[in-house]
């Protein structure tokens, strides 16, 4: 896969911002036109917020999955497909009754992307400044995102409330593919 630097710093940053909804603690992150780097916490995460957290880099990358139909995933790899293939294998509980993991994957995906869609400018944000920076400290992504909610509203969803919102959206993409 060909990327630049605010490609891969955007995805890192998808990472990190995943990371703050789902309300771990906030890591360091890195990036240059090569490879980035989302560190994580060496704490044990539960398997559906570890899924979450592997696919929002590349839910950055496919434009939140607003348009899934459009996302390839045989043509899509990376270590990041890699992990996310091994949770879902090993937590049978993240697949739907009779799903295949492809379809798990794909599913997971757009809830990776829909759960991002409402702070894709803080995405944007803090995906320039690390490009800028190519290093920002737990401490430096903490600001900015302290910073952003200062002045934006989550919108259209708090991620106080986010587990309710997955739920519920899980729920309507399972009618979508039984009504398939
Ligand atoms: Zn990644």
């Amino acid at each position: 896969m060909s990327a630049d630097i605010h490609t891969i710093a955007v995805h890192e940053a998808g990472h990190a911002v995943m990371r703050w909804i789902r309300r771990l603690p906030i890591t360091a992150v890195w990036a240059d036109e090569e490879d980035g780097l989302c560190e994580g916490c060496g704490k044990p995460i539960d398997a559906e917020t570890n899924l979450l957290l592997t696919l929002a880099g590349f839910a950055t990358e496919a434009d939140y999955m607003l348009l899934p139909e459009r996302v390839n995933l045989a043509e899509s790899d990376g270590d990041d497909f890699d992990s996310a293939w091994r949770i879902l294998h090993h937590s049978p509980h993240l697949r739907n009754e009779g799903e295949s993991t492809e379809g798990a994957l794909m599913r997971w995906m757009i809830l990776a992307g829909h759960t991002l869609y409402p702070y894709r400018e803080l995405v944007e944000r803090l995906g320039f400044a690390l490009a800028q920076r190519r290093h920002l400290s737990a401490r430096s992504v903490s600001a900015i995102i302290r910073e952003w909610c200062k002045r934006n509203e989550p919108d259209p969803t708090d991620p106080v409330e986010e587990g309710e919102n997955l739920r519920a959206l899980n729920v309507a993409l399972v009618k979508r593919e039984e009504a398939a």
